[in-house]
């Protein structure tokens, strides 16, 4: 089933920011620190955006990938995404009677596999700002026989619409550099986690071998963009996914943002030399 949550922190309707004063009189422009905005709500990759434009453009580019994103998912990593995905799996340890709350959960990637290897008995909630990446995760989950266990909900990370204290497992994979505020983000992550309950994030991060990085940087910028345009005919959708890893907080930073959402014991492992980075935190 697919739920589509409309409320009014769903993009598509502009909104004018409220703490923002009208743009008469001679009062100089508050700084978003001083709106207590976070900073990455005015990135959309490397171009400064209105925080209340980012999502509909975020949620532009995956309209525009959406149909092609599991076979560019493949390109571009030349596979490794699934290891990475398989590592996420295994430290999720997924067993019968969890349920899991898949975040920016797309075509449903992590759902299928954590289902997979709980063998039966497990649910997952695959939540998604974009439609259309649902409705092709939903086609997929048919084709593979996958009718049970698997809610499909349209929903933003920022305001989640599932109760309190209700999911085991919260997952959030290449989602969270796209969200507009990290940090409310996080506040929902730990708001639907029951006490005890586990936060993962798999996501790009900060290349720590200094050979690697060149490498990944010259990959990254000149082929990622031409393959996007060769593929799915859109070379500014990759091109946005590249400059938005580079502005995401490196590791040791988002151990302190999901810290300080209220997490414990927040850790995290560098895969393939901190090309990405799972981190996990304890709901306490
Ligand atoms: N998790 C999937 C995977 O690993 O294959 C999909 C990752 S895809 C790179 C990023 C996803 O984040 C897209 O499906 C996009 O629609 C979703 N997204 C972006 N902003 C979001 C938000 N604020 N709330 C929920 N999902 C969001």
């Amino acid at each position: 089933m697919v739920r589509i949550m409309a409320d009014e922190a769903s993009p598509g309707a502009p909104m004018r920011d409220p703490s923002v004063p009208p743009a008469s009189g001679a009062t100089r422009p508050s700084t978003p620190s001083e709106r207590g905005e976070a900073p990455e709500a005015r990135w959309f990759g490397f171009r400064e955006v209105d925080p209340n434009a980012k999502a509909p453009m975020v949620r532009q580019v995956f309209d525009s990938v959406a149909t092609n994103y599991d076979l560019m998912n493949d390109l571009m990593s030349g596979g490794v995404h699934r290891l990475w995905k398989s590592t996420l799996i295994e430290m999720i340890r997924p067993r019968p009677g969890m349920t899991l709350l898949d975040v920016a959960g797309g075509t449903g990637d992590i759902s299928f596999r954590f289902l997979d290897a709980a063998g039966g008995g497990a649910n997952a909630f695959v939540c998604d700002i974009n439609e259309q990446m649902i409705l092709v995760g939903r086609d997929r989950a048919i084709d593979r026989g996958v009718l049970d266990g698997v809610d499909w909900i349209v929903g933003d990370a920022e305001k989640v619409p599932l109760k309190s204290r209700s999911v085991d497992v919260y997952t959030i994979a290449f989602g969270l550099r796209n969200v507009t505020r990290i940090d409310s983000a996080l506040a929902e992550a730990r708001r639907v986690l029951k006490p005890g309950g586990r936060f993962f994030c798999l996501e790009f991060s900060r290349v720590v071998l200094p050979v690697l990085r060149d490498i990944y940087d010259q990959y990254s910028f000149t082929v990622l963009p031409r393959l996007g345009q060769m593929v799915a005919g859109d070379r500014e959708a990759y091109q946005y996914l590249v400059e938005s890893i580079r502005q995401f907080p490196d590791q040791e930073s988002l151990v302190g943002r999901i810290e300080a959402a209220g997490f414990g014991q927040v850790r995290y492992r560098n895969l393939t030399g901190g090309v990405a980075a799972i981190h996990s935190g304890w709901r306490l």
